[in-house]
């Protein structure tokens, strides 16, 4: 069965990602704290604690205020304007198919690409 902790709020797919030589377990898992986040002085993602923690939604792309600035602000300083637009628009592509067919329905997908 799939494990709906490998989609994360923010769009991403979580399954077999390494991060920096490191594996991580998904933030869904972790309770929106993976490792970078200890780097924060929050201790969480922000876009994991708005929509899990506060709105209790599955994901950004259900929330009214989607994309809202901390969406659109938050991204790994080490990626270029470039590859971070595309990570952006691929995202809000993946939470589109997600609304659209589901979760599990969306990680079976992935998982079969
Ligand atoms: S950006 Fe936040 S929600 Fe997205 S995978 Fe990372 S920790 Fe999870
Ligand atoms: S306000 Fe932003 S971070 Fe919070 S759920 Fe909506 S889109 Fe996500």
């Amino acid at each position: 069965m799939i494990d709906v902790n490998l989609a994360p709020v923010c769009g991403l797919y979580c399954g077999g990602r390494e991060f920096f030589g490191e594996t991580c377990a998904g933030c869904g898992r972790l309770d929106g704290k993976p490792f970078w986040t200890a780097q924060l002085s929050a201790g969480v993602c922000p876009l994991h604690d708005c929509c899990r923690n506060r709105k209790r939604l599955e994901h950004c792309g259900l929330c009214p205020d989607f994309p809202c600035k901390t969406f659109l602000a938050l991204r790994d300083p080490n990626m270029s304007d470039e590859v971070f637009n595309k990570s952006l628009a691929d995202r809000k592509a993946a939470l589109q198919r997600r609304e659209e067919i589901g979760a599990e329905a969306w990680l079976n997908e992935k998982a079969a690409q």
